[in-house]
């Protein structure tokens, strides 16, 4: 088994997720006592939202950067970055690391496509849902078609997820509000929805469209990765 090296703790609540996924999905394939091997660089969130709120994206950058240098000097064979918005940052990583890093947009459009499902919408942070760095992704690498809420459901959600799942707070007013956004998304031709954020799934299992799990998706690909 080779070692997948995790940037995480943006936030903890979804590196929870990552850390007992990734085991379990590696113990299902291996049985046994098999788990993954795994290093994990966690971070402070309230640092990294800092610099995120400022678009202080250079910073960022470097930060990340020396995290997968370090991941990749104690040992890891693969860097996953565990949350969508940071992978604004994963073409500079990749450039600056000598192996490979597992892209979670990559890993979501190829999950889309095999389901065949050609227009989705996509849920996030108001990062990843108005900067280009996963929506030109998905529409000029993969075909897919992207529908984004509006400015004021993106302000919703993009709330919902620093102000209460980041800190693991779970509230049915806001599971309804995000239900209700992802209908609108339907009306407008989506037919299937990213939770392209790591801590969506965490409030939203089920939607009246088929819901794509970047955090499981993510975590698929790495067991596939470091199971050869
Ligand atoms: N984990 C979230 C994501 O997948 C948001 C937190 C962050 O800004 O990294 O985008």
């Amino acid at each position: 088994m080779k070692t997948i090296g995790l940037i995480g703790g943006m936030s903890y609540e979804s590196t929870i997720v990552y850390y007992k996924l990734i085991n379990k999905i590696v113990n299902e394939r291996l049985s046994g006592l098999h788990s993954a091997k795994m290093i994990i660089e966690s971070y402070d969130f309230a640092e990294i939202e800092k610099e995120q709120s400022k678009e202080n994206w250079e910073k960022l950058a470097e930060i990340l950067i020396k995290s997968a240098q370090k991941l990749e000097k104690a040992g890891a064979d693969y860097i996953a970055i565990a949350t969508n918005t940071m992978h604004l940052m994963a073409d500079d990583v990749q450039k600056n690391i000598s192996i490979p890093l597992i892209h979670i947009a990559e890993a979501t459009a190829n999950y889309i496509i095999d389901k065949n499902i050609n227009t989705v919408a996509l849920l996030g942070t108001k990062y990843t849902m108005t900067k280009s760095f996963y929506k030109d992704k998905l529409i000029n690498d993969y075909k897919i078609n992207v529908i984004t809420p509006n400015l004021d459901q993106q302000d919703i959600i993009n709330k919902i997820i620093y102000n209460e799942l980041c800190v693991g707070l779970i509230n049915d007013n806001s599971r309804k509000l995000i239900l209700d956004i992802i209908d609108d998304c339907t009306k407008k031709g989506a037919q299937g929805v990213i939770l392209g954020c790591t801590e969506l799934p965490i409030i939203i299992n089920k939607a009246n469209i088929p819901i794509i799990n970047t955090t499981e998706v993510h975590c698929i690909e790495i067991v596939k990765r470091i199971i050869t």
